[in-house]
């Protein structure tokens, strides 16, 4: 555990959040900033900065994450409509809580934001 890291203290139940799946390892939550009506975050137990800290014997924690975003998109139900999950990294990456965490957005027609990227 990190001292004040928010999503450390979420993961000990220090600060409060809706937990929406939790399990040895890893924790789910709603973002308290919602960019999607499914927004959710995925988060690692375990105070791992960010995804450029992960250690070649934590590649299946990665795994886990992600697989744990596909249960949930299929929890809230937007699997068929389909979903976006997202880890930012670093400043330049966009990353503003440094405890890695996998983004789950979906329930709407989001933009397409590698395209915009290119200036489409
Ligand atoms: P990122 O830019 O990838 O670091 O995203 C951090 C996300 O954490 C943002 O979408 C915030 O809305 C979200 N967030 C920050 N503080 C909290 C909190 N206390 N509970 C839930 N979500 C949070
Ligand atoms: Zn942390």
């Amino acid at each position: 555990m990190a001292e004040d890291c928010i999503f450390c203290r979420i993961v000990n139940k220090e600060s409060a959040a809706e937990i929406v799946y939790e399990d040895e390892e890893i924790v789910a939550f709603k973002d308290i900033y919602p960019a999607a009506p499914v927004h959710l975050l995925i988060v690692p137990r375990k105070h791992i900065p960010t995804l450029a800290d992960v250690e070649a014997g934590e590649t299946m924690l990665l795994g886990r994450l992600i697989s744990v975003a596909n249960d949930l998109a299929r929890a809230y139900k937007v699997d068929r409509s389909g979903y976006r999950v997202v880890i930012n990294c670093g400043k330049e990456g966009g990353q503003l809580v440094y405890h890695l965490h996998v983004h789950l957005l979906g329930g709407k027609e989001l933009s397409h934001a590698i395209a915009e990227g290119r200036g489409a």
